[in-house]
């Protein structure tokens, strides 16, 4: 994880965040200054004075906007003594008591390390990729799974499935709209099979969408790489429909596929993949994959590794797999090796840095248009106050500018014109 530490108050919580961020980079964890491309921020409060809580409270507030994404952590005397409501208004996510400082470490992997496996391919890649934000709302079209992958317990856990109806769905993008949202996620356990209940698919739901409300932004959170009817591509021809799928792999190998009991295979994964760069160039394909399935050898992995080389992701969301009781896999002898699964899940994460980097630089000189969050206003150097905001393209790239206005909630154009720590940095094309 990487990790962004900040303290106010006394020389104890300065020397506490030291401690931290020695514990932090001892478990594997990188120190980030800058809480941009942070997936976790922590801060050491203090309420010494009334002045200590107010300045906490607005560094708090400022995290949160400048990255809503990643989790809040609070610890020191403010977080101890403000109302539990206070801490959920600032959107913290997780509170650790004075008492317990010296396992603040522990307590954040565990809260949010991400060595565990998805509950479900699709659910918790979604909510960890998908920023969440007045102007973007989730959609849940349907529930439940007709499938039976063996590392999975959600389709046990959550039946058949069940999709609502194209009216419902309709009805509640109107309303959202009317909220002045911009964009809508389509989510669910098995989203491809949405309808398999109804007499429509995922297309026509899509269309009914694009006929029936003005929502300017359509996006799929987690999709099956399997289900999908012939037409699903043509949606793309619709500027609408954002050109980004999370499509979870879970291995590059065959042979390890087959033991997950998985419908979609190396060649066909690649053929969509394909079809849909055809379709939309520099369309972005993000993934889960699991490292160290029970049995997965070196060869086998080596295999993974190549094959998930040649996919260009934008992301991957890596898990070292771990068991969990109710499935199939738990039942798997020939389990692999704790460390060896966590050196892959290290190859693993150091492959997808290149392998977004490389999806980034892909970028580099391109227009986007890109729903612009809110921002906050910073001093440049001569002196003049700007906004600075970040918003995403519609491939799901996160581009940071400054602009002269406030941008917020708008679909402005920006030319991308460099990376910095991850993240793509654009001028607004004047119109
Ligand atoms: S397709 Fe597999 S991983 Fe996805 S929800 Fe169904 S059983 Fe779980």
């Amino acid at each position: 994880m990487r990790i962004h530490l900040s303290a106010l108050g006394c020389r104890l919580n300065e020397a506490e965040l030291e401690q931290w961020a020695t514990a932090f980079t001892g478990a594997g964890d990188q120190i980030t200054t800058s809480p941009d491309d942070a997936d976790v921020m922590v801060m050491n409060t203090c309420a010494v004075t009334r002045e200590a809580v107010r300045k906490s409270r607005q560094k708090l507030q400022r995290l949160q906007r400048d990255n809503p994404a990643a989790k809040l952590v609070v610890s020191g005397c403010y977080s101890e003594l403000a109302p539990a409501s206070d801490m959920a208004e600032l959107g913290v996510d997780l509170v650790v008591p004075n008492t317990q400082k010296d396992k603040l470490v522990a307590l954040t992997r565990e809260a949010f390390a991400q060595p565990d496996m998805p509950q479900a391919a699709t659910i918790p890649a979604t909510t960890a990729l998908f920023n969440r934000n007045r102007h973007r709302a989730f959609i849940k079209i349907q529930d439940g799974c007709r499938y039976r992958c063996t590392f999975c317990i959600v389709t046990v856990a959550r039946g058949a499935e069940r999709s609502r109806t194209v009216e419902d769905i309709v009805n509640e993008v109107r309303r959202l709209e009317s909220e002045d949202v911009k964009e809508i996620v389509l989510t669910g356990v098995h989203v491809g099979g949405y309808g398999s209940d109804l007499d429509i698919d995922l297309d026509g739901l899509v269309k009914a969408l694009l006929e029936q409300t003005g929502i300017p932004r359509i996006r799929f959170a987690s999709v099956e790489p399997w289900d999908l009817s012939p037409g699903f591509l043509d949606l793309f021809e619709n500027p609408r429909v954002q050109p980004h799928m999370h499509l979870p792999l879970q291995s590059g190998s065959d042979t390890v596929l087959r033991r997950m009991a998985r419908r979609c295979k190396t060649e066909s994964f690649n053929e969509l993949t394909q079809s849909l760069r055809a379709a939309v160039p520099n369309f972005n394909v993000t993934t889960d994959i699991i490292a160290g399935f029970p049995g997965e050898t070196e060869d086998e992995w080596n295999d993974s590794m190549a094959f998930i080389g040649t996919q260009g992701f934008g992301h991957i969301h890596a898990f070292t797999y771990s068991e969990r009781e109710g499935t199939k896999a738990a039942t798997l002898s020939d389990s692999v090796p704790m460390a060896v699964r966590q050196e892959r899940s290290r190859q693993l994460h150091e492959l997808a840095e290149t392998l977004k980097h490389a999806q980034l630089q892909r970028s580099i000189g391109d227009t986007a248009d890109v729903l612009w969050e809110r921002g906050r206003e910073v001093t440049s150097e001569d002196g003049i106050t700007l906004w600075r905001h970040q918003g995403y393209t519609p491939n799901y790239q996160r581009v940071i500018t400054l602009s002269s206005t406030d941008l917020a909630n708008q679909i402005l154009p920006v030319k991308l014109l460099s990376i910095d720590n991850g993240k793509l940095m654009g001028e607004i094309v004047s119109q």
